[in-house]
C-alpha cells in the first residue's frame, strides 16, 4: 500500500497544533502561531475563548444529541435570536457551511416549484465563488480546478463574472430560479460585491420573480464588523447560507429564510441527522452573546481599520511583492504581485498563519476578539517574513 490512510485530499503541512491560546495556535515542539487564518473565518473567538467552552462543557454534560423527531433543546432559542437579528423569518441548521448552500438552493427552487413555476430550476453563480464542496456546490461554480476530475456534473447552474450585472442580466431566462452570490468572495480573493452589483441583483431578482441568495458562510457572523456583510450594503436576500463562524470552531451552518422564500420547504422535504443538535445550538449562543453586541461589532469595525491602515503602511517597503489590500472589517486580503500560497507556506516558518486564496491574495482572518499588540505583532512578522522571502527567492531557497 502506497496510500496514505488518510485519503490524500489535502497537502498538510509541518505545523501539528495541539493546543490553542486566543490569537495562538501551539504546535507539538511547543512553537507557538500567531493564528491570522482561524481555521479559515472560523474561530472567530480564538481559541480557548471561556464562554465558549463552559457554554459547549455544559450542554455536554446534559445531552449532546436527540433527533429532529423530537424539540431539540436551544433550537427555538437559537432560530429566534437569528431571525431577530436579520431579515429571515425562518431557520434550519446545519453542521457546515455546503449543507447550508444545499438547504438555501433547495429553499429557492421549492420557491418556484410550489408558486407554480416548476420549469424555473436553473440557479446563477459566480466564476470564482465557493460554495463548498458537494456535487451540487462544485458544479455550482466556475472555478475548474473544483469541478475536475468529477465531470460531467449536474448541469443547473450558469456562471457570470463576478461584479457584472450586464453579464448577470444576459443569463437570465424563463428556467432561472434565483441567483447565489458571495457579497464578499472569499475562496476567490477576498472581492467585495460592487454596491451597484448587489443592488442591481436584488432589483433583478425582484422584477423577474427570483429568489436573491447569499452565501455569507465566510463573510457573515460579524467578521466584516456588521453581524452580516448584507447590512453595509443595505441589500436584504430572499435565502442566506451561514456557518464558519457562527460556531466559533464548533460544526455549526445554518440557512436563514424570508417566509415567502421558504413556503415550499414543508415537512419531509428536508432533514439531517445532526443538523442544529444541543452542542451546536449551545455553541451558536455563546458565539452570539459575544458577536452581536454592538460595542463588538464596533470593535470589529476599528481594529479592521487599523490592521488595514497596518497592511497598507507596509506595502510601499514591499511593493516588489505586494500591490494592494482589499476587504472588510477583519476579512482582509492583501494582493501579491505574484502567487500567494508560497509566501503563506512560507510564513509559518516564522510564526504566523495565513491563507491563501485566488486572484495571489493571501487572506488575513484574524480572530475578531484581537488586540492592538496583535495587529502589531502580524505587521512586524509580514516584513521580516516578506524580506527573508526576497532573499531566499535570489538563493532559490522557496519551497512550492
Ligand atoms: C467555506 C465556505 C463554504 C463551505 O463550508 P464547509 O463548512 O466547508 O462546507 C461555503 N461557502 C463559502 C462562501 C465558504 O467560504
Amino acid at each position: 500500500m502506497t496510500i496514505p490512510v488518510l485519503m490524500p485530499t489535502y497537502s498538510r503541512c509541518e505545523v501539528e497544533p495541539v493546543e490553542g491560546d486566543g490569537a495562538y495556535l501551539i504546535g507539538k515542539d511547543g512553537k507557538r502561531y500567531l493564528d491570522f487564518a482561524s481555521g479559515i473565518a472560523v474561530n472567530c473567538l480564538g481559541h480557548s475563548h471561556p464562554h465558549l467552552i463552559k457554554t459547549i462543557q455544559d450542554q455536554a454534560a446534559k445531552l449532546m444529541h436527540t433527533s429532529n423527531l423530537y424539540s431539540v433543546p436551544g433550537q427555538w432559542e437559537l432560530a429566534q435570536r437569528l431571525v431577530d437579528l436579520t431579515f429571515a423569518d425562518t431557520v434550519f441548521f446545519t453542521n457546515s457551511g455546503v449543507e447550508a448552500f444545499e438547504c438555501a438552493a433547495k429553499t429557492a427552487l421549492a420557491y418556484q416549484h410550489v408558486t407554480g413555476n416548476t420549469d424555473r430550476s436553473r440557479i446563477i453563480t459566480f466564476n470564482n465563488a465557493f460554495h463548498g464542496r458537494s456535487i451540487a456546490a462544485i458544479s455550482a461554480t466556475g472555478s475548474e480546478k473544483l469541478r475536475v476530475p468529477f465531470e460531467p456534473l449536474p448541469d443547473w447552474s450558469d456562471h457570470a463574472p463576478f461584479n457584472d450585472l450586464d453579464a448577470v442580466k444576459a443569463l437570465i431566462s424563463d428556467k432561472t430560479a434565483g441567483i447565489m452570490v458571495e457579497p464578499i468572495q472569499g475562496e476567490g480573493g477576498i472581492l467585495p460585491a460592487t454596491q451597484e452589483f448587489l443592488q442591481g441583483l436584488r432589483d433583478l431578482c425582484d422584477e423577474h420573480h427570483l429568489m436573491l441568495i447569499f452565501d455569507e458562510v465566510q463573510c457573515g457572523v460579524a467578521r466584516t464588523g456588521t453581524l452580516f456583510a448584507y447590512e453595509q450594503y443595505g441589500v436584504t436576500p430572499d435565502i442566506m447560507a451561514i456557518a464558519k463562524g457562527i460556531g466559533g470552531g464548533f460544526p455549526l451552518g445554518a440557512c436563514l429564510a424570508s417566509e415567502k422564500a421558504a413556503v415550499g420547504m414543508t415537512v419531509g422535504t428536508h432533514g439531517s441527522t445532526y443538523g442544529g443538535n444541543p452542542l451546536g445550538m449551545a455553541a451558536g449562543q455563546a458565539v452570539l452573546d459575544v458577536v452581536a453586541e454592538p460595542d463588538f461589532l464596533e470593535q470589529v469595525r476599528e481594529k479592521g481599520e487599523r490592521l488595514r491602515q497596518a497592511l497598507e503602511q507596509f506595502i510601499p517597503n514591499h511593493d516588489d511583492l505586494f500591490e494592494s489590500v482589499r476587504g472588510r472589517g477583519l476579512m482582509l486580503g492583501v494582493r501579491m504581485t505574484e502567487a500567494s500560497r508560497p509566501f503563506v507556506n512560507f510564513a509559518r516558518q516564522y510564526g504566523i498563519l495565513l491563507v491563501a486564496a485566488g486572484d495571489n491574495v493571501v487572506r488575513v482572518l484574524p480572530p475578531l476578539n484581537i488586540e492592538e499588540e496583535h495587529i502589531r505583532e502580524c505587521v512586524e512578522k509580514l516584513s521580516t517574513v516578506a524580506n527573508a522571502y526576497r532573499e531566499a527567492k535570489k538563493t532559490g531557497d522557496v519551497p512550492a
